[in-house]
């Protein structure tokens, strides 16, 4: 039996374990983590109510029949089995719990939370398996600290530059854009405070004064600066300085942004050059052109003075473009863009206003307009002088002339420079015109009414065959004997009101309008049957035919040769038909082709003004051609120039090599008749010292009725 003393120990020493049991219950549940106590079988021993809340279960939960929202990752797609890891668990001896982290997906609100899970298995002295010890954190609390962490580094890690400066200026942190646009190390940034950094390396536009005012009013300053990291690197950003401060105003950071808007700048004022510049030379545009000289008009009145505007046109770029396509002649221009700078006065203002056109505001303080367009005379010769070359292109020879015209300002009637550019523009049309060698023409008030504009030029030309106002001229071919050879035709235009105009004014308009496929059948046509009457007053004359490179690239040009020949009747072994260089240049074998097509025919083959184009003579052994012609511009310069005398030299010496027949253009002096004679006996002669081009009767007249 036991004792009273005995009983009411016994009552202690229960109340006491119960008291611990209590307690240990009570800690069990005051944990903050979830704890499941697993038997060796894997059913719960122990659960608290964070494990229960956590992972939504009950105390009779046993994870090897029930299903558990348990995944690998987060997006739910990989079950995690707890019986299965815990299985493992079971069979280690680690000292150590084993963790993992996994997801619980609540159906309820479709969100996942990660749980890390920590497991470890208990054994009895004996080494026998007790219990598996399961603790569940809850790490949805660090994985939002991480996130931020990772969304506030990658924002930190922009294309823009950024630092972040404690509450006394001291840069903290920058990131690696700010260190690449600063050029600054790490190491130096940390040394430095945010004003040092703005007085070293940022032009501020505003003064630092009106930041300072910003950023205590509104907590921000932003503005456009200039970052000059070094000595020759600028660049254009859009700086953005914040502070942060608490209630009290106690600053605690700046965080400042830099975005790099340089390429944004550039692209800017190309836009904006683009809008005032020629793109291909790089000269004003027309645009420009007129804002200067209205400046100028302005200018001129106010003190006085006079100037002038030089219009400048390049002759026959329309045949380069034509023959050697768009690219070479992009370089032509650029080539004549660069020597017109190299030869005008560093004041005076060039532009391109059109594809071959340029216009020179030369600026003068002439005292009068006479004055003015004297200076702007020479200004017009010493340009035409340089601009009458040959530049290398490709390795093509590109030989340039142009046509100058002259307007001096500003008069009364002076009120615009539209005005003034259509005055100029008149000018150059003249100088177009003018049958003389020069190249020059200053503006008179009456080439306003008598000059039509180009457009209206290539409107009459449409109707000048069927008005009878076109009509063929000869001009006499002599030999050594000075005897009558041939003759050459050349068209001339009897315009209404203009008069006569010359042929290397409209044909290039013929050209650049496609009408001289018409006419230069009508040419055909009526020279073919000229010959065919003459032939039968002189059996061997023989006449030379011009064909332009429009009309001889055309693909019907070959059959409309032939039909007219039939129509005719013509013997073509009496017509050499005058070929360009540039011809021969683009699609080279296609014209080898025509030209062998216009031997088997009969005809002769004439290379015209050859030396002065496109001197590419890589061809010059496959052509079946019978003459060559000596331009006039070689011959005009003999006995003075050397250069011409050996260029005249050289083009005998090819064309007796391959036995061909020359004739020299342009004789118009017995000296120079004397030198062409010289050169070989069986040069022909062309050239107002024997006949300027006459009509057909004329011509008959003079040199076929003895
Ligand atoms: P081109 O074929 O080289 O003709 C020679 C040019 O030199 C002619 O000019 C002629 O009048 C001129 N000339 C001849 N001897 C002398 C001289 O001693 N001194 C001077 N200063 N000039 C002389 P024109 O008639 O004004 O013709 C100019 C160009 O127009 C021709 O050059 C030719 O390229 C083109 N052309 C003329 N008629 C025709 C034609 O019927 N068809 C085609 N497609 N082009 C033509
Ligand atoms: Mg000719
Ligand atoms: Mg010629």
């Amino acid at each position: 039996m036991a004792t009273n003393s005995q009983l009411t120990e016994l009552e202690l020493t229960l109340e006491r374990i119960r008291e611990e049991r209590e307690n240990k219950r009570e800690i069990f549940e005051a944990i903050h983590d979830g704890i499941i106590v697993f038997k060796p079988s894997l059913s719960i021993q122990n659960i608290n109510s964070q494990a229960k809340k956590l992972l939504s279960i009950e105390a009779n939960f046993d994870p090897a029949k029930d299903y558990l929202s348990l995944y690998k990752n987060k997006k739910t797609t990989l079950m995690f089995k707890l019986d299965t890891w815990l299985e493992c668990i079971k069979n280690t001896n680690k000292q150590e719990p084993t963790e993992i982290l996994v997801w619980y997906s609540d159906p309820l609100n479709l969100q996942s939370t990660p749980l890390l899970f920590s497991a470890k298995a208990m054994f009895n002295k004996n080494g026998e398996l007790k219990n598996i010890l399961l603790v569940i954190y809850d790490r949805s609390i660090h994985n939002e600290a991480d996130e931020q962490k990772r969304l506030m580094q990658a924002a930190f890690n922009s294309y823009n530059g950024q630092f972040i400066a404690n509450e006394k200026g001291y840069i903290i942190k920058s990131n690696d854009s700010f260190i690449a646009i600063s050029g600054l190390s790490r190491e130096a940034l940390q040394k430095m405070t945010l004003m040092q950094w703005l007085e070293q390396q940022v032009n501020l536009k505003n003064d630092s004064n009106g930041i300072l005012k910003s950023l205590l009013e509104n907590k921000l300053w932003s503005g456009e600066v200039e970052l000059h990291p070094s000595q020759d690197t600028v660049f254009h950003a859009i700086l953005s300085i914040s502070m942060i401060a608490d209630k009290e105003y106690n600053i605690e950071h700046y965080i400042v942004n830099l975005q790099n808007i340089t390429d944004i700048k550039e692209a800017h004022n190309r836009i904006e050059h683009m809008a005032f510049y020629d793109n291909l030379t790089g000269l004003a545009n027309r645009k420009l052109a007129k804002e200067y000289i209205t400046y100028t008009i302005t200018n001129h009145r106010r003190h006085n003075t006079y100037g002038a505007l030089l219009y400048i046109n390049i002759n026959r770029f329309k045949t380069i473009n034509n023959a050697f396509g768009r690219r070479v002649a992009d370089r032509f221009l650029q080539l004549i863009a660069a020597e017109l700078n190299k030869t005008v006065n560093i004041e005076d203002q060039i532009a391109r206003v059109g594809g071959d056109e340029f216009l020179i505001t030369c600026i003068d303080h002439a005292k009068s307009a006479d004055n003015a367009a004297k200076n702007a005379l020479k200004m017009a010769k010493k340009i035409a002088k340089a601009l009458n070359r040959h530049f290398l292109v490709d390795g093509l020879s590109l030989h340039s002339t142009s046509r100058i015209g002259i307007k001096p300002y500003p008069d009364e009637e002076d009120t615009s420079a539209d005005n003034l550019i259509v005055k100029a523009d008149l000018a150059v049309s003249k100088a177009k015109e003018i049958k003389t060698n020069n190249p020059i023409y200053i503006y008179t008030p009456d080439l306003s009414s008598a000059v039509k504009s180009r457009k209206q030029l290539e409107q009459d030309l449409g109707f000048a065959c069927q008005k009878n106002q076109v009509q063929l001229y000869y001009q006499a071919q002599m030999n050594s004997n000075q005897e009558l050879h041939g003759a050459e035709t050349l068209i001339r235009w009897f315009h209404p009101e203009l008069g006569m105009i010359s042929p290397d004014i409209f044909i290039e308009i013929a050209e650049e309008s496609q009408q001289i496929l018409k006419l230069g059948a009508w040419i055909m046509y009526h020279a073919f049957k000229q010959i065919k009457r003459w032939n039968k007053l002189k059996r061997d004359f023989k006449l030379s035919i011009n064909i332009s490179p429009i009309q001889f690239h055309d693909a019907d040009f070959i059959p409309n040769i032939i039909s007219i020949k039939q129509e005719t009747g013509v013997n073509p072994k009496n017509i050499t038909l005058e070929l360009t260089e540039g011809i021969l240049i683009s699609d080279t074998e296609q014209a080898l082709h025509k030209i062998d097509q216009l031997v088997e025919l009969g005809f002769k083959v004439s290379i015209d003004d050859f030396g002065t184009g496109y001197s590419s003579l890589s061809y010059f052994q496959r052509l079946p051609i019978h003459e060559l012609k000596i331009d006039k511009s070689f011959v005009s310069r003999i006995p003075k120039s050397k250069e011409d005398i050996a260029i005249i030299e050289s083009i005998v010496h090819l064309a007796n090599t391959k036995k061909l027949d020359i004739v020299a253009e342009g004789v118009e002096t017995a000296e120079q008749l004397n030198f062409i004679q010289k050169q070989s006996a069986n040069i022909l002669v062309q050239g107002y010292y024997y006949s300027k081009p006459c009509p057909a009767q004329e011509f008959e007249n003079q040199f076929l009725i003895k």
